[in-house]
C-alpha cells in the first residue's frame, strides 16, 4: 500500500523553495527540474504541485485540471528541451517493487542519446 503523504519529502521541500533545484519549467500545476544524478544527457523530473505520493494517488485524487495541467507540462518540457525530433522516454516509479525513492509523484524525462529498449 501507499504511505500517507510526507510533507517533508525532498520534492515537497523543493516546491517550497527550501532546497534549490535547477528548474526548467514552472506553472500553476507543475514544476520541472534537472535530476541531481542524471542517467542521460537530458534527465528532467516533472512533479505536480499538489501533494500526491505516486501516479496511483495522483490519478485517483487529483482534479481533471491538475491532471491535464501536469501532462501538458510534461509535453511542454520535452518540446522546449528539443527532444521531440529525436524522441525521449518518460517513466514513473510507483512503490517498493519499482524502487520509488521520493514519495512525491514524479515523471522522469530521459533524452539526448539512444536509450535502447528498457523493459523489465
Ligand atoms: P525515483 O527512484 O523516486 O523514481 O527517483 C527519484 C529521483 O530523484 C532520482 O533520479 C534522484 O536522482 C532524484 N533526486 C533525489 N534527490 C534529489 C534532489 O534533491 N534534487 C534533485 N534535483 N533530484 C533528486
Amino acid at each position: 500500500g501507499l504511505p500517507p503523504y510526507d510533507p517533508q519529502n525532498i520534492f515537497a521541500r523543493i516546491l517550497r523553495g527550501e532546497i534549490p533545484a535547477k528548474a526548467v519549467h514552472e506553472d500553476a500545476f507543475a514544476l520541472a527540474f534537472h535530476d541531481i544524478n542524471p542517467q542521460a544527457p537530458v534527465h528532467v523530473l516533472v512533479i505536480p504541485k499538489g501533494a500526491y505520493v505516486s501516479q496511483a494517488d495522483f490519478a485517483a485524487h487529483a482534479s481533471d485540471a491538475e491532471i491535464a495541467g501536469f501532462w501538458r507540462a510534461v509535453g511542454h518540457v520535452a518540446r522546449t528541451l528539443g527532444l521531440e525530433a529525436t524522441g525521449y522516454r518518460i517513466l514513473s516509479n510507483m512503490g517498493e517493487d519499482a524502487g520509488q525513492e521520493v514519495p512525491h509523484f514524479h515523471v522522469h524525462i530521459f533524452g539526448g542519446r539512444r536509450l535502447g529498449h528498457m523493459l523489465p
